[in-house]
């Protein structure tokens, strides 16, 4: 038997992520995934500037092209791909307008890179920082114990069973998750909504079409209707709606005709996709945490909801993990993942069948509600618990980032900063530790005293004329904030330290 204090199953994207988060913060763990390696069928492209923030502070952005900032995603109805453009679609349908400069938000930019690309990245990072990585490994059952999880797994390259002891276990398997079934975890959300295939092919002789500014090809001819992108490496995907299985000769044909020219190409795979809104109804239990798919299944949206929620969901569960493990948070603080991320998963649920191209698939019983511009989906998301103190009932579900100006429950903002001659995004100063930053010497002394990193704002670390400190992070000079490992605003004050206000900051960390 081996034991762990953390086994991650589900070695994707999401599990992936979580592997690579708990080695940055040094939680020794296992991850077990049925398949050696990445699926040949890649899902995920596109990864938004947030995950993108994650990937930077572990340290692997520079291995992932990011695309230049201001990049115009456009998405056509055409007859074929060859075809002239019949008309444009918005990238996200009924987005709203926000008086923001998206490329001023974030130091980086999203990134657009095939799943099977982007893994082998995560999980070099992973082994490299010491995880445990086992494919071919497949969980067969597992039981609840004193010691938290007993785990029974097969090596599925010789058959040998054995068992994992792990304190906790994370459940990354997908939206399909025997863990989540196994544990009685019901879903709620719209359901169902369909059934899709897809057929990967390698064509080069297509990707000069790229050159016209568009990506993304509905295709409409009589009788026939799909949906063509390309995961730009020469690898293009047809989508079709329904679940029929077609022959060889049937999709090279089905191919011809959405490529309108005689363009030769080669069949790599093919895939078959459940298009659902389904969110786990708890995202917890006991010492087992649901992450990604298996706590939320949403369709492909050019959000980016469906990889980048459950890359954002480990990040919000490894230090709160490490820290509970470390003995420097109570375990209480476990149980805000469920309170802060499972919110999350219905907002974007609720915005996805919202906006007018999944509206019209969610049926009538689903009432829509008003749309958040992208950007407040991206930076500005609240989150509430235990963990954060001043974020209550009346504030909105996101807002547009300038307008939080540094509430806690949100991303602490970004900006560029100087530091002794050296410029940083001030999401630099975050990550492992909680943070407090101020102007006030008082409050500096008070993070000492309560075990937080102080850094001072001013001095050698300048804020730009234009974005001073204070707008930035709503704090006057007497005041304080205090920004968690994952990078949210945990706690701020306005003023001087008493002990109400340090009472309640310390409160709020959790001990
Ligand atoms: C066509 C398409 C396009 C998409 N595009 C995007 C996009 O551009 N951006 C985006 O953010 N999202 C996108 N998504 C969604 C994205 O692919 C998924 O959200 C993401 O793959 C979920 O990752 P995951 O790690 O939670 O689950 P999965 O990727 O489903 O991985 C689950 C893993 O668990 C393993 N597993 C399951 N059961 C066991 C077991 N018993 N033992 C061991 N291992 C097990 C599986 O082998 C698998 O590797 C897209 C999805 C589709 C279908």
């Amino acid at each position: 038997m081996l034991h762990t204090p953390i086994l991650v199953v589900g070695g994707s994207l999401v599990g992936l992520s979580t592997s690579l988060f708990l080695s940055w913060h040094g939680v020794a763990h296992i991850v077990i995934d049925k398949h050696p390696g990445s699926s040949p069928h890649p899902r995920a492209l596109g990864f938004t500037e947030t995950t993108l923030e994650h990937y930077r502070a572990v340290g692997i952005a520079d291995q992932i092209p990011q695309v230049p900032a201001g990049t115009r995603l456009r998405r056509v109805t055409v007859e074929s791909l060859v075809g002239d453009w019949k008309s444009e679609q918005a990238w996200t349908p009924g987005d709203v307008a926000e008086p923001v400069r998206r490329a001023e938000q974030s130091p980086c930019t999203g990134a657009a890179i095939a799943q099977d690309r982007l893994e082998p990245i995560l999980r070099a990072a992973a082994a490299k920082g010491g995880a445990d990585l086992r494919g071919s490994t497949e969980l067969i059952d597992f039981q609840l114990d004193q010691d938290g999880v007993l785990a029974l797994v097969r090596d599925r390259a010789n058959g040998q069973q054995y068992e994992i002891s792990a304190r906790y276990l994370i459940a990354a398997d997908g939206a399909g998750s025997a863990v989540r079934e196994k544990l009685g975890i019901p879903r709620s959300g719209v359901g169902h909504l369909g059934v899709l295939r897809s057929v990967l092919f390698h064509c080069p002789g297509a990707d000069a079409v790229l050159q016209r500014g568009a990506q993304q090809f509905s295709i409409e001819q009589q009788g026939f209707r799909a949906f063509l992108t390309t995961y730009g490496d020469s690898r293009w995907v047809l989508m079709l709606d329904g679940d029929a299985e077609r022959t060889e000769a049937e999709l090279q044909s089905v191919i011809r005709r959405a490529l309108g020219a005689d363009i030769a190409f080669d069949i790599i795979t093919t895939g078959r996709w459940e298009m659902a809104g389904r969110i786990a109804d708890t995202y917890r239990h006991g010492p087992i945490f649901l992450a990604g798919d298996a706590a939320h299944q949403l369709p492909p949206t050019r959000g980016g909801f469906g990889a980048n929620t459950g890359i954002d969901d480990a990040w919000n569960l490894a230090w709160k993990l490490k820290r509970v493990l470390a003995g420097e948070a109570a375990p209480a603080l476990l149980d805000t993942y469920d309170a802060e991320r499972r919110p999350i998963g219905w907002l974007r649920h609720q915005q996805t069948f919202s906006r007018p191209d999944y509206a019209a698939r969610a049926g009538a019983a689903f009432k829509p509600e008003p749309l958040f511009g992208n950007d407040a989906l991206e930076f500005g998301q609240l989150v509430r618990s235990a963990a954060v103190a001043g974020a209550g009932p009346e504030l909105p579900a996101a807002a547009a980032p300038g307008e939080w100006a540094g509430q806690p429950g949100t991303r602490a903002p970004h900006v560029w900063l100087d530091r002794a001659g050296r410029r940083m995004s001030s999401l630099d100063l975050f990550g492992k530790e909680y943070v407090l930053l101020s102007a006030s010497e008082a409050w500096l002394a008070v993070a000492g005293e309560l075990g937080l990193q102080p850094v001072a704002a001013g001095g050698d670390l300048a804020f730009p004329p234009a974005q001073p400190f204070g707008a930035v992070f709503g704090v006057p000079p007497a005041g304080a904030t205090v920004v968690r490992p994952d990078g949210i605003i945990g706690w701020r004050s306005q003023a001087a330290p008493d002990d109400g206000s340090i009472g309640e900051l310390a409160a709020t960390l959790m001990r």
